[in-house]
């Protein structure tokens, strides 16, 4: 367990993006996360190309939402077992600037450099 580093702000932090992640996906899936709309009438003047490239993009960006909330629920479940704030690949401690830039963030410097998580 990390005692030099304020956890419940961390935490609050977390359950914060965690609720805003999961809000923004429920809104997303009621929206039906429908294939793109290509009849003349609705796209306008949006060409077949502009709406695949569109649909590309918010497909990319949900994954990448998905990882993201992927990697909250298993900080928060390494905050549970007192593992919070070390990497998760040499144990050292993660430097305190980067979980106040990302809390969710679960590997060192030197870690990330070489495997990009
Ligand atoms: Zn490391």
């Amino acid at each position: 367990m990390r005692d030099n580093i304020d956890l419940k702000y961390y935490e609050e932090r977390l359950k914060e993006r965690l609720e805003a992640i999961i809000a923004s996906q429920e809104s997303q899936k009621k929206e039906g996360g429908a294939p793109v709309e290509l009849d003349q009438g609705r796209v306008g003047r949006l060409t077949r190309m502009d709406a695949m490239q569109q649909q590309a993009m918010s497909q990319a960006a949900a994954r990448l939402t998905d990882l993201e909330r992927q990697r909250i629920q298993s900080a928060l479940g390494r905050m549970q077992s007192g593992d919070y704030g070390y990497c998760i690949i040499c144990d050292e401690e993660i430097a305190e600037g980067r979980l106040a830039f990302d809390p969710s963030i679960l590997t060192c410097i030197t870690c990330a450099k070489e495997k990009e998580i």
